[in-house]
């Protein structure tokens, strides 16, 4: 049996102001086991990046609870990285300084760990994400996939426990955007530790390529989570061609456009 490593319990969410208040997230019940890829789809403004906050710890629930790995969640921790649609490297650091810098901070405190070895371990990993060569550009001089590949080797450098990833491809053109997903999935399958990626997107293929789980969302909560039992690794073309691709996908669409669902495909919805 695999472990549990985030529980979201009874969580609700409200934006507050002196004089307004917004429940953005009510009562959302949610377990995501150790190593397992789930996105959160859903349309625009229906919560999935103030989930995603809830879980990096920068917005407090309003009621309710975030465990990870049976600790309550109160703010950032250096278990968990991020990446966000908005390349969010400093623009004046090299790929390589991106990289160390974010290293060494997340060590900060725990395990200290000198110039020398976070410069190793940037170049290793800025390698891996197939940026060799690139290492002493700045983001100006990069594209911006190749800066989504700092940004991942980034939060991949830390070697967190979790991943969360808003929209990490959004603004990338659809060619780069599937070469990132292959690189992603590769990279989270070969590692011996497998990380817990939770994965935002409004693109159903792209949920559908990258998720053990989607968890499909309404505005405030979630309408249903869905398993893909696709069989992994997963070439894009060939599943695209699959019956059960088509059969997920159109059943994706059908929730997108407030059709009738099929509930054969639900499983545990709002567990
Ligand atoms: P998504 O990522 O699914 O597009 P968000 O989580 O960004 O949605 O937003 C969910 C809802 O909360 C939206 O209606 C949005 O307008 C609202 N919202 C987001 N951030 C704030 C904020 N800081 N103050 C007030 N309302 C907010
Ligand atoms: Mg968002």
């Amino acid at each position: 049996m695999s472990e549990t490593v985030i529980k979201i319990e009874d969580l609700s969410l409200a934006y507050e102001t002196e004089k307004t208040r917004f429940e953005a997230l009510k009562n959302i019940n949610l377990e995501i086991k150790k190593g397992e890829f789930v996105c959160l789809i859903g349309p625009s403004g229906c919560g999935k990046s103030t989930l995603l906050g809830v879980l990096e710890g920068l917005l407090e629930p309003t009621s309710g609870k975030v465990y990870i790995e049976d600790r309550e969640v109160h703010g950032p921790g250096s278990e968990r990285a991020v990446v966000f649609q908005n390349y969010s490297l400093f623009p004046w650091m090299t790929a390589k300084k991106n990289v160390s810098f974010a290293l060494r901070e997340s060590k900060r405190g725990i395990q200290k760990i000198s110039k020398k070895d976070a410069n190793k371990i940037a170049e290793e990993y800025l390698e891996k994400v197939g940026l060799a060569g690139y290492e002493n550009k700045q983001p100006g001089e990069l594209s911006g996939g190749m800066q989504q590949r700092v940004a991942i080797a980034r939060a991949l450098a830390c070697n967190p426990e979790i991943l969360l990833m808003d929209e990490p491809f959004g603004a990338i053109d659809a060619k780069t955007r599937e070469v990132l997903q292959q690189l992603l999935l590769k990279l989270w399958a070969e590692d011996e530790n497998k990380k817990t990626i939770v994965f935002v997107t409004h693109d159903l293929e792209e949920a559908i390529f990258l998720a053990d789980r989607i968890v499909f969302m309404v505005p405030k909560g979630i309408h249903s989570v869905i398993d893909v039992n696709l069989e992994r690794p997963r070439d894009k073309e060939k599943l695209m061609l699959s019956d059960k691709y088509r059969t997920l996908r159109s059943r994706l669409v059908k929730l997108f456009n407030n059709e009738e669902d099929n509930s054969e495909f639900i499983g545990g919805a709002g567990i």
